[in-house]
């Protein structure tokens, strides 16, 4: 009963089993998409999409991660405490107070907003850097309407502002903006997008400055290689280097099992019932064929064990509200998960977990601590099994897919939504 193959000292049986081997695996097949000229950074925001950042940046940058992508400064400066030598893009801007931590840390920011150049160049020439000592990359908001700076506009007075000042402690290396749609394979929205970016980067290198990185696309744009074309183009042009930004893939969830529902899909459920993601059709759009959606394996494994077993009558109910009433003679068990630990109450009377490589649905509602399962289909469930809630047992395997289907949610949410009192334990 005790919990084999991790090293962490906790005891309520509650883990997530983080594949160090797999995510390798995922990163090296992303490496070889982007080979030869493509760089990645690698996106491990939002501790590393519940992965564990500490546990998986250090990872991916011994085997060789240039980049690595964070959300905030917070997030940055605890990846920099694992990893020294990496560079470290913070990707949503930076705040008051945190220009200083970006100094000390070495971290990178996006900016778009006038008020980040103006924390970053008071913060820089307080620490008395040289012209051009501080690198930050420039996001162009080019459809997505969430950040960066719009062409024309916002662009030309972050534009101006470099110009009156040529001593600025702020050196402009990368540009980059993010796709909304890359999933959408026959849809001319990023090719629209992929025009304004490059509209953009040529007022910029009009205005003097000679950005050496351009980047954009997620793990989508890499294993569909939709645009790329455009973006090596527009690289060569300006004599800067491609980069991509994958994230999900990293964690083994690609587009064609699922990985991505955009909104008309969401919204039809006769595309939902088709399996959402790449359509069949689109297969001879990808890069080197439908193989380049498949071998990335799923990273996390969420686990606890059944710490009670009961039998209730027909007639009997199970759990708040009583949702659950026994048809017959009914073996519950009981484990001690529940949604404050990230799963989610959606599940409830719908969802099922993993015992003796058998699924056992989850009876009634999903409490804040616990779950109850119905294992009468499975007479020889005892106290100590372990019980799969994401991961695989026997032949059979629950997916982040699968989750994000019943709760009507994306994979990234299912992964992201894991909570922080879950270990987050090595495996391999
Ligand atoms: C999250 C994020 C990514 C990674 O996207 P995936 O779909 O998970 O590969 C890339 N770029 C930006 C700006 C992001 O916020």
């Amino acid at each position: 009963m005790n919990n084999r193959n991790v090293s962490s000292p906790f005891t309520r049986p509650v883990w997530a089993e983080i594949s160090r081997a797999r995510l390798l695996h995922n990163f090296s097949m992303l490496q070889q998409l982007a080979s030869p000229d493509i760089r990645l950074a690698a996106v491990v925001k939002a501790n590393a999409y519940g992965h564990g950042a500490t546990l998986c940046a250090p990872w991916l940058a011994a085997a060789g991660a240039e980049w690595l992508g964070v959300t905030s400064v917070e997030e940055g400066v605890a990846v920099r405490a694992v990893c020294a030598t990496q560079r470290i893009l913070v990707m949503s801007g930076l705040w008051q107070g945190e220009a200083e931590a970006v100094l000390e840390h070495c971290l990178t920011p996006v900016v778009w907003e006038p008020f980040h150049l103006d924390l970053l160049a008071r913060a820089a020439r307080q620490a008395k850097l040289p012209p051009q000592a501080l690198p930050v990359h420039l996001e162009i908001d080019t459809g997505m309407s969430r950040q960066g700076a719009a062409h024309g506009g916002l662009l030309e007075e972050l534009l101006r502002r470099l110009r009156e000042e040529p001593d600025s402690p702020l050196l402009i290396e990368g540009v980059l903006t993010h796709f909304h749609s890359p999933d959408e394979l026959d849809s001319p929205v990023t090719a629209a997008q992929i025009a304004a970016f490059a509209t953009a980067v040529d007022t910029i290198a009009a205005a003097g400055l000679a950005p050496a990185l351009l980047h954009a696309g997620n793990s989508t744009s890499l294993l569909t290689g939709h645009g790329l074309d455009a973006l090596r183009a527009l690289a060569a042009r300006h004599h800067a280097q491609l980069m991509l930004r994958p994230g999900l893939a990293l964690y083994g969830y690609t587009p064609q099992a699922g990985g991505s529902v955009s909104e008309r899909e969401e919204q039809s459920p006769r595309l939902k019932a088709e399996g959402y993601g790449l359509q069949p059709a689109h297969s001879h759009s990808l890069r080197g064929g439908a193989s380049a959606l498949e071998g990335f394996q799923p990273v996390l494994s969420l686990k606890s064990r059944i710490v009670s077993l009961r039998t209730i009558a027909a007639g009997a109910t199970a759990g708040y509200n009583g949702t659950f009433r026994a048809a017959r003679s009914t073996r519950l068990a009981l484990l001690p998960i529940g949604y404050a630990d990230g799963l989610s109450r959606l599940l409830s009377g719908r969802g099922h977990v993993l015992v003796r490589g058998h699924r056992a649905p989850i009876a009634g509602r999903i409490s804040m601590d616990q779950t109850i399962l119905d294992v009468s289909g499975i007479p020889e469930a005892a106290i100590g099994d372990e019980a799969v809630l994401l991961g695989e047992q026997g032949n059979d395997r629950i997916t982040a897919e699968d989750l994000a289907a019943l709760c009507q949610t994306i994979p990234w949410e299912i992964l992201t939504s894991i909570a922080a009192r879950v270990p987050r334990v090595a495996v391999d």
